[in-house]
C-alpha cells in the first residue's frame, strides 16, 4: 500500500493530483471510465484555509462528517464557488434533516425509517431534493451506522415507494479489520438486484480495490489533506 498520510509539507494540491492519477490509473486497470468516478474530498476536521487551495485548483466536490461543522465552514466558501456539490457522509441525527437538506447536495447516510421519513418531509417543504444514498452496514458492526445486509432490500423498497426519495445508490464502510473487497463486493451485489447505479465505497487506503469493485464516488481525506487536526472547532 502506497503511504495514505503525505507529510503536510506536501501542498493540497500536489496530493490531490497524485490522488487523481491514482484513481484513473485503477480505472483503466479495471477497464473502466475515470470520468466515472467522482473524488469526494473529505474535508472534516479542516479549516477553510486548508480547504481553499483545491477550490482555486478546480476541485468542486466535498465530503463532511458532521452537520453542525459544515454549517460552520461551507456558506461562506459557496458564496465565493458556487458550483460546490457538497456531499453528507457522516450519521444524520434526525432532528437535523432540515439543515442537512438545506445545506447539502447528496447524503451518503440514509439508514433509518425515521431519518428517511425526515428527509422526504423537507424535500416536500422545500423543493430541494438531495441525492440519497443508503448506508449499508456490510460488517454489522454494532457501533456503525447503517442497515445490516440481510434488510437492506427491505430499506430500498420503503424509501422508494413510501418516501420517495431521490436514491441513487448504497454507501458503506468496512470494519477497519477486515479486507474490504468482500464489503466492497457485497454492497456491489446488494445495488445490483435491486438496480441502483452507485457505489460511494473506498477511502484513502482502499480506494483502489473499491474501483475494481464498481465504486462510483471515492471518499478520500488522509490522501488529500494529510492527517486530520483532533477535533474541528466551531466558531
Ligand atoms: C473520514 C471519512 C472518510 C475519509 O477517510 P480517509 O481515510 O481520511 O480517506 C471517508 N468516509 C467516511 C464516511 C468518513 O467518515
Amino acid at each position: 500500500m502506497a503511504d495514505i498520510a503525505p507529510s503536510s509539507e506536501v501542498p493540497v494540491t500536489t496530493n490531490l493530483n497524485a490522488v487523481r492519477d491514482r484513481i484513473d490509473a485503477a480505472a483503466t486497470a479495471a477497464g473502466r471510465n475515470p470520468a466515472g468516478i467522482t473524488l469526494i474530498a473529505v474535508s472534516k476536521m479542516h479549516d477553510v484555509g486548508r480547504i481553499l487551495p483545491t477550490l482555486e485548483a478546480g476541485h468542486r466536490a466535498f465530503g463532511e462528517s458532521r452537520v453542525q461543522e459544515a454549517q460552520a465552514k461551507w456558506p461562506e466558501l459557496r458564496a465565493r464557488f458556487s458550483d460546490i456539490e457538497l456531499h453528507l457522509i457522516g450519521p444524520v441525527q434526525t432532528k437535523k434533516a432540515k439543515v442537512a437538506v438545506a445545506l447539502f447536495d447528496v447524503i451518503h447516510s440514509v439508514d433509518r425509517e425515521k431519518l428517511a421519513a425526515a428527509l422526504a418531509r423537507e424535500m416536500d417543504k422545500t423543493g430541494r431534493r438531495p441525492a440519497c444514498f443508503i448506508q449499508v452496514n456490510t460488517g454489522e458492526e454494532p457501533q456503525k451506522a447503517g442497515v445490516p445486509p440481510a434488510e437492506a432490500d427491505r430499506f430500498i423498497a420503503l424509501c422508494r415507494e413510501r418516501y420517495q426519495l431521490p436514491l441513487m445508490g448504497l454507501m458503506c464502510i468496512p470494519p477497519v479489520t477486515e479486507e474490504p473487497s468482500l464489503h466492497f463486493a457485497l454492497l456491489a451485489k446488494i445495488a445490483k438486484r435491486n438496480g441502483l447505479q452507485a457505489l460511494s465505497m473506498g477511502m484513502s487506503d482502499d480506494f483502489e480495490t473499491a474501483i475494481a469493485f464498481g465504486s462510483s464516488h471515492v471518499r478520500l481525506g488522509t490522501a488529500i489533506f494529510g492527517e486530520r487536526p483532533g477535533h474541528f472547532a466551531t466558531p
